[in-house]
């Protein structure tokens, strides 16, 4: 490692949502600025992630130190959600960063956290070293969890039961039923940690979103603007660097004969249904699927979880069951009636090289940040199928503001979404005449996306702004 390069040292939060957004970012300021980067990971079992790790980082361009695994379970409520268990984990990995950083021969010169890390902040503090917040998906949630001290104080009773929008600042206006997990019951402890993270992002020296300037202009706007945010922002920078994806290719194990079969279908006729890493459904909304894919007649790829009867991120952690065996759970002769259109993957699959493939015309995605960013730059239309986290308010930003999605009229969440409304969304995003508007305009943002990367492009150069701003400090220090 040379002396005179800044040395950034990345904190990521587990779950592929955070590991993959913060990898790139590694990668970009490697690749774009000079950078030395070490990437610390918190710890848990999962074959996708150490996939990821493993594929990602070819060649090896940072330093991945995965910290040692923590025992929350004395720590937890019986009843403590996914939010809440994520928090807990990154407080007690913070003494383990502590010490990891100290051992460093060559000590970081600036740390960027991310959103589940906002306490080891402190430690750039005991460094004397700059400190971000990096913010893996999009403008509007970080506007909701920067606002939400506000709302905090004038809301009263439960979000959920509001009978009027919240008004954030520079945002649409946010439904009752669209409020994140951790704003559903006020008393839980996730509430009480997403209220202290809101309140934690202003001690860094800016925020990293991402997103880009043309993607949420207004947003961005109200989030630079003192007045509007009530004088949060503090003349905080904050620095859209995205869409911040996996390039294509980077797999290593990719499945020959879903390849294969997808080399052989037409253009744009495939649709891929696919949870994200967490993501599961009811046995009943299972069948539904299922039925809904064959009736819309459109070729498919599904990746498919045995059915859980709560929780909609039951596999967040595991990624899944691999001993499932999908013959069990979905309708008889399903797999038989669709096999010549159809192609079933238990669990987990290269998700970027099946959206980037000509072959694939729509995603029936759960609404990750990820995965939205990895359909929009690969020009595929969604269906929007929110199930947790800030999915709802995702899939809201999606349909209703930058019109490259259908969703079903109610929350998925809420009620079993039907055969026929399935069917009817596939065949909207990929071949009726009313989806002509949407698959045009993601192909509109496919470009933005890469006129906002290319050298002259605005998440470039927000990126090479905050590598200047950390080399000054250095400088300066
Ligand atoms: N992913 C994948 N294969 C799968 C499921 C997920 O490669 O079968 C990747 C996906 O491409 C995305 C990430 O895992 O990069 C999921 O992140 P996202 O933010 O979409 O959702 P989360 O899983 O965090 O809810």
């Amino acid at each position: 490692m040379e002396i005179s390069k800044p040395h950034a040292a990345l904190l990521s939060g587990p779950g592929m949502g955070h590991l993959i957004p913060v990898l790139e970012l590694g990668k970009r300021l490697v690749n774009l600025h000079n950078f030395s980067v070490t990437i610390f990971i918190a710890s848990y079992t999962s074959a996708s992630k150490s996939q990821v790790l493993r594929s990602t980082m070819n060649p090896q361009l940072c330093d991945i130190i995965e910290l040692p695994p923590v025992d929350i379970s004395g720590r937890l409520h019986h009843d403590a959600k996914i939010f809440t268990k994520i928090s807990v984990m990154m407080r007690e990995t913070k003494p383990l960063l502590r010490s990891a950083i100290s051992a460093m021969k060559q000590p970081p010169t600036v740390l960027i956290v991310d959103l589940f890390s906002t306490e080891a902040l402190e430690i750039a503090e005991e460094l004397g070293i700059p400190k971000y917040v990096f913010m893996a998906t999009n403008a509007w949630f970080l506007s909701l969890t920067i606002y939400v001290p506000t709302l905090d104080k004038v809301v009263k009773g439960e979000y959920v039961d509001q009978t009027e929008p919240f008004q954030i600042p520079g945002c649409k206006s946010l439904k009752p039923e669209e409020v994140v997990d951790p704003m559903l019951d006020r008393s839980n402890q996730q509430y009480s940690e997403y209220l202290r993270i809101g309140m934690e992002f202003p001690k860094g020296d800016g925020i990293l979103v991402n997103t880009w300037e043309d993607l949420q202009p207004t947003t961005l706007a109200a989030l630079r603007d003192e007045m509007l945010l009530g004088g949060f922002a503090n003349n905080l920078p904050i620095y859209p660097i995205g869409p911040l994806t996996r390039p294509v290719g980077s797999s290593i194990s990719k499945d020959q004969q879903l390849f294969t079969w997808l080399a052989k279908q037409p253009s744009e006729s495939v649709i891929f249904a696919s949870f994200g890493s967490g993501g599961t459904l009811s046995y009943e909304q299972t069948t539904e699927v299922a039925w809904g894919l064959e009736l819309s007649k459109q070729r498919f790829i599904w990746i498919v979880r045995a059915p859980t009867v709560t929780n909609r991120d039951s596999a967040f952690f595991t990624s899944g069951n691999s001993g499932d065996d999908p013959s069990n759970y979905l309708p008889e002769g399903f797999i038989g009636r669709t096999h010549e259109v159809g192609m079933i993957v238990p669990l987990w699959a290269p998700q970027v090289d099946i959206l980037s493939h000509s072959s694939v015309g729509g995603f029936l995605t759960h609404c990750g940040w990820n995965s939205i960013l990895e359909s929009i730059t690969n020009g595929v239309p969604m269906i929007a199928w929110p199930l947790y986290a800030e999915q709802k308010m995702n899939a809201t930003l999606l349909t209703e503001e930058l019109g490259v999605a259908v969703r079903p009229d109610t929350l998925p969440s809420k009620k079993v979404v039907e055969r026929e409304e399935i069917a009817k969304m596939v065949r909207m995003i990929m071949i009726d005449e009313q989806g002509f508007g949407i698959r045009a305009k993601v192909k509109e943002l496919k470009q933005s996306a890469e006129k906002a990367l290319s050298d002259a492009g605005s998440s470039h150069h927000a990126l090479s702004k905050l590598a200047e701003s950390c080399c000054c400090v250095n400088q300066g220090a």
